[in-house]
């Protein structure tokens, strides 16, 4: 038989149309996403004169930030204030969307909005936080709660057990073990299949798929009052459980949440210290990097903390034997912008100046998040 070649022609045309559409060097739609596991990174009040009066501290010896592949820089404003607190900022970066100072979770009109951690456990990923301050304190709250106030720190206790959270670890045993209702939500937890622990070792030997430390009443000792390599450590132990948790992948949000305290307490010593310590989470997650290609790093801050800037002249602060000085300008929090970090998969899309919302979204997108 002779073919007729516009017909053929035709036959061709229609094949690739109702093909996977890989004809004539098309993309293919259906290609897997680029990020397979996302570790955001939230160092609480971590301005750029933080991270800078860190490295001068060090002499210069390169922070694992330093490593970062793309920097950019986020504004943080919140819906209400041109200065936000944690509880906002936390809700931008966990929901996308901008609410007023104090809200866990929901949106200015007070309703739940779902959280990059909830749509990544129902997107089939593992998910985990580790924080050093309380896990109902406002960053880790706005991931896991939807609550009016984040001072309704019992009430975001219990949406711990509304989730399907893999891992979950840092302080706030009061608000699990010693409640008003007398309920226990360890134990309440551990009937749902966590293993709940109340030390590091325990957190380090543990060996199964779900996991709650608490491992202080409220917030874990600061750096100078002994926490040790609590931060990098637990981080680790989370990628290991998250990583063997799920084939899709996971979302681990770590908080380094005490450098915000320094600033608040214009003490420039503490400031240094748990940006040190955060950073070394940071390396720990850097290298996750590496070993684990699909794996995003996005590092940055929910707000400024102290305005701390590092002026030439009288210091406020001046650290033993290195002269270096400091200077805050508020006990409070500030509006300048923060720095973002971003490492590994997908990591080009964060070097911009983004609105705090924009980061969530962009994370979502890049994992194929819905
Ligand atoms: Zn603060």
């Amino acid at each position: 038989m002779k073919h007729n070649k516009y017909s053929m022609l035709a036959v061709m045309l229609v094949v690739c149309i109702f093909s996977t559409g890989r004809c004539y060097g098309q993309e293919n739609t259906e290609k897997t996403p680029e990020v397979k596991n996302i570790i955001f990174m939230i160092g609480d009040g971590m301005g750029l004169a933080h991270v800078a009066a860190t490295t001068i501290y060090r002499n210069y010896e390169p922070l694992h930030l330093e490593r970062a592949q793309y920097i950019g820089l986020a504004k943080t404003y919140s819906s209400n204030n041109r200065v936000t607190d944690s509880a906002a900022s936390g809700t931008a970066l966990a929901t996308g969307v901008k609410t007023y100072n104090g809200a866990v979770g929901v949106d200015t009109a007070k309703h739940a909005v779902r959280t990059i951690l909830e749509k990544a456990e129902d997107n089939g990923k593992a998910t985990g936080m580790v924080v050093t301050y309380s896990v109902t304190n406002a960053t880790p709250a706005t991931f896991i709660a939807h609550v009016e106030s984040r001072k309704m720190e019992e009430e975001i206790a219990e949406y711990y057990l509304k989730t399907d959270i893999d891992v979950f670890m840092g302080g706030g045993t009061q608000f699990f073990k010693e409640r008003s209702d007398k309920r226990d939500l360890a134990d309440e937890l551990e009937a749902k299949g966590y293993q709940i622990v109340y030390t590091l070792d325990d957190i380090l030997s543990f060996s199964g798929n779900r996991l709650g430390a608490l491992l202080a009443p409220n917030a874990m000792p600061k750096m100078s009052e002994g926490r040790g390599d609590y931060l990098p450590l637990a981080t680790d132990k989370a990628l290991e459980i998250l990583k063997n948790n799920s084939q899709k992948g996971f979302f681990l949000m770590v908080e380094g949440s005490m450098i915000d305290g320094g600033g608040h307490k214009n003490d420039a010593v503490m400031v240094i210290d748990e940006t040190i310590d955060f950073d070394k989470a940071v390396g720990v997650a850097f290298d996750f990097a590496d070993k684990n290609p699909g794996t995003l790093v996005v590092v940055t801050a929910d707000h400024e903390t102290g305005g701390l800037s590092l002026p030439s002249g009288k210091p406020d602060f001046t650290l033993p034997d290195q002269g270096i000085k400091y200077a805050f300008s508020t006990g409070g929090h500030t509006g300048i912008f923060v720095p973002i970090y971003a490492y590994g998969a997908g990591a080009e899309n964060f070097s911009r100046i983004l609105e705090n919302t924009d980061i969530p979204k962009i994370m979502e997108q890049l994992a194929d998040i819905k």
